[in-house]
């Protein structure tokens, strides 16, 4: 079956690239929380019917699937899935070339359809073409595998296949939007193709025009840390990328960096909107990147597809409208608080059944569980609550349950140790502390999760997490963080009001030992005690967090910001 993408083509869009987009659990297309925001930014824009077109590789493979073992060591398994389940081939093809040989690269349509009758178009750049040499195959099959060759091939994919795709499909595109640099490339597609003409300016090296380029391109920075940046040495690049598709070295540099080519960089000179995901990120990548005018628009979750089902029918009653317009949770206390507390241990007990049926357990409904659930890689901290086993065991014998879930990045050493000291310190805890990880942590476990603890937890290492979003989710279901005053949270945090932070103030210098003494204290003077002695002011809490979290910490805000500061600049 083939299908029409005509009805998408006739008005400008805003095309929105992202190398993963997570929409549902089973397209596993998605590693994490780029990949998460990217498909809720599409969901709101679905909504709001915006007119935008989203573009990625197509990841046949998918990430992986996890598996753990009795100690906590991760295996991958493919997670290979069938992308004609979920989308149609398009009849269209586009030629890149790649280490001199010609790579045709096609593309699926999936249709991204809200309950408004909005309607986002996704294209699903494929290279697995029979007329393609094996290697040129597999080049969209797996996300983030492979060596740096095979990642730069991936990017002259997403970046050049990706907009030339769109003009092969017809698509007029008034911004480019680059959700984090893997896209960067299709600055150079758009510098061949906006070259001015040759005879009017008679020196050759000012045919680039940049401010054109600059004029169509917003680009959204993830990434705190200079070391998580792409870069590709220039020897590779120029293995990778015939000439016929780039620009001369000299102006690549001129753009990209002198010693590699850096993605952010390219993004950062050629785009006349910049921004970071929460206001301390801007900060960080500030000093990070010098000279350049970087804004803040912070990350949102889609209000809709992270309401677990007992507090949709909630909001329904209370707040009619509020999927479409989240700013109605600020009248979150119009919901009773004993209506809050029923929706609460609704959601609670599927996820206890949930956990006690994967791992064996015998967790309770009863219990205050602590949930912590994301990518388990080492500056998250994961095992922060293990600093000191008696001391929590002490603090937590017979209260305390914990559910942890996320995968490691394979090649991530530190991760993979990090989920194998969960597992020593589950053992260690055993009939005090009852503790769950739960395995192949995505989107459909992630729901249940972000809905059915009593406190979500973050503990990352400052300034390391650039927004975080998971905690945005639980504020949805009336859940309270607890967690480190980074990212978000530093902005959505008011003390005992919406949850409680742990460690210092965030502009101080980072300080393990502080975070770690206040977590222990928090959860023994503060958490523990109003959990269980004053349940009418625990619901306050939950109240809170909908009004003043899940109120403003949502994508329709958030797109609506990208909307009116870059969009239509
Ligand atoms: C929301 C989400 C994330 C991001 O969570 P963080 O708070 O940013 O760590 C990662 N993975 C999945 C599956 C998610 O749903």
């Amino acid at each position: 079956m083939t299908v029409s993408i005509s009805e998408f083509t006739e008005n400008p869009k805003i095309a929105y690239f992202s190398m993963e987009i997570g929409i549902k659990g089973d397209m596993p297309t998605y590693s994490g929380g780029l990949g998460v925001l990217a498909g809720d930014t599409i969901k709101s824009a679905a909504d709001l019917e915006l007119p935008m077109v989203a573009i990625t590789n197509l990841t046949k493979k998918g990430y992986f699937r996890q598996e753990l073992d009795a100690s906590g060591r991760q295996t991958e398994l493919s997670d290979e899935w069938d992308p004609n389940k979920f989308m149609a081939p398009l009849n269209e093809k586009v030629i890149v070339h790649i280490e001199g040989r010609e790579v045709s690269v096609s593309a699926w349509l999936y249709i991204v359809v809200s309950i408004t009758g909005g309607k986002i178009p996704i294209i699903f750049l494929d290279t697995d073409n029979p007329e393609n040499a094996p290697e040129d195959r597999e080049i969209t099959h797996y996300l983030y595998g492979g060596d740096e060759t095979y990642r730069l091939k991936q990017e002259v994919i997403l970046g050049i296949g990706g907009t030339r795709m769109l003009s092969r499909l017809g698509f007029e595109i008034k911004k480019y939007h680059m959700n984090e640099g893997h896209s960067s490339l299709l600055i150079i597609e758009l510098l061949r193709r906006y070259k001015k003409d040759i005879e009017k300016v008679w020196d050759e090296r000012l045919v680039w025009d940049a401010d054109k380029v600059r004029s169509l391109c917003v680009f959204t920075t993830h990434t705190p840390v200079a070391a998580g940046h792409d870069k590709f040495p220039y020897s590779i690049v120029q293995k990778v990328m015939s000439e016929a598709e780039t620009v001369p070295i000299d102006v690549l540099k001129e753009f990209g960096g002198h010693e590699h080519l850096n993605m952010t960089l390219l993004a950062l000179n050629l785009s006349h909107y910049i921004n970071g995901v929460a206001k301390k990120h801007r900060e960080v990548s500030r000093d990070m990147f010098p000279g350049y005018h970087i804004h803040a628009i912070t990350n949102g979750i889609h209000s809709f597809t992270w309401t677990c089902d007992s507090f949709k029918r909630l909001y329904d009653k209370y707040l009619p409208g509020w999927a479409n317009d989240p700013d109605i949770f600020v009248r979150s206390s119009r919901i009773p608080g004993d209506e809050i507390w029923k929706a609460h241990m609704e959601a609670k007990k599927e996820l206890i059944d949930y956990a006690n049926q994967e791992t064996g357990l015998k967790m309770n409904y009863d219990a205050l569980t602590i949930g912590f659930a994301r990518r388990a890689t080492a500056y998250k901290r994961a095992d922060m609550l293990f600093t000191d086993i008696e001391r929590l065991s002490r603090i937590g014998n017979g209260r305390l349950q914990i559910i942890y879930a996320g995968k490691s990045h394979p090649k991530d050493e530190p991760g993979k140790m990090m989920v194998h000291r969960i597992f020593e310190a589950k053992k260690r805890l055993e009939g005090k502390i009852e503790i769950a990880y739960l395995k192949n942590y995505n989107i459909d476990l992630a729901s249940k999760i972000v809905s059915g603890v009593d406190v979500w937890l973050n503990t990352p290492l400052r300034p390391l997490e650039a927004s975080g979003t998971s905690g945005m989710k639980a504020a949805h279901n009336g859940i309270p963080n607890f967690s480190i005053l980074d990212g978000w949270w530093i902005e959505g945090h008011i003390e005992g009001q919406t949850g409680w932070s742990i460690g210092p103030h965030p502009d101080t210098p980072a300080d393990p030992a502080n975070d770690v003494e206040d977590l222990y204290r928090k959860l023994e003077t503060i958490i523990i005690p109003l959990f269980y002695s004053d349940r009418s002011a625990w619901i306050e809490v939950m109240q809170n967090a909908i009004a003043k979290n899940a109120y403003y910490f949502n994508s329709h805000k958030m797109i609506t910001r990208y909307v009116t500061e870059a969009y239509f600049k």
